[in-house]
């Protein structure tokens, strides 16, 4: 399958891995918006929130849960966690992702939610 983050988890390419276990990876995103972007991502292809079904419950919590113990380990108090979901929603690549964002110090940049280019 021609999928970046396949060929990420698979080791094919390299990125920033901060943490791995069976079902998860997480790594740095490689264009960051933001002090703290990292990127946590199941490793079964699975395209989008759209493409989810009822037996993919347990790998959502799981993304929500890394994205948890990520930010407490790296220190983070508060940040966001964004799906983009489909072209319209700024999805880009096509394997579900959660965006995990923070480490910002100004209320400012606190206050900017990041908007992706539309790819069209
Ligand atoms: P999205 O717009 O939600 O599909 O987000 C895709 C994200 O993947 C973007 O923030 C990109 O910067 C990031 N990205 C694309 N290619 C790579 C890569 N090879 N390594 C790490 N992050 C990547
Ligand atoms: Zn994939």
């Amino acid at each position: 399958m021609n999928c970046i983050f396949c060929k990420i988890i698979n080791k094919e390419i390299t990125a920033e891995i901060i943490h791995e276990n069976n079902e998860v990876m997480v790594f740095k995103d490689i264009n960051p918006l933001a002090p703290i972007h990292h990127l946590i991502v199941p490793k079964e292809h699975i395209q989008s929130i759209t493409h989810i079904k009822d037996n993919n419950q347990e790998i959502i919590f799981k993304l929500i849960f890394t994205a948890k113990k990520v930010a407490e380990e790296i220190g983070l108090k508060g940040y966001k966690l964004v799906f983009n979901v489909g072209r319209e929603g700024g999805q880009i690549i096509d394997h579900l992702h959660l965006h995990l964002l923070g480490g910002w110090t100004k209320q400012s940049d606190i206050d900017l939610m990041p908007h992706p280019k539309l790819d069209k």
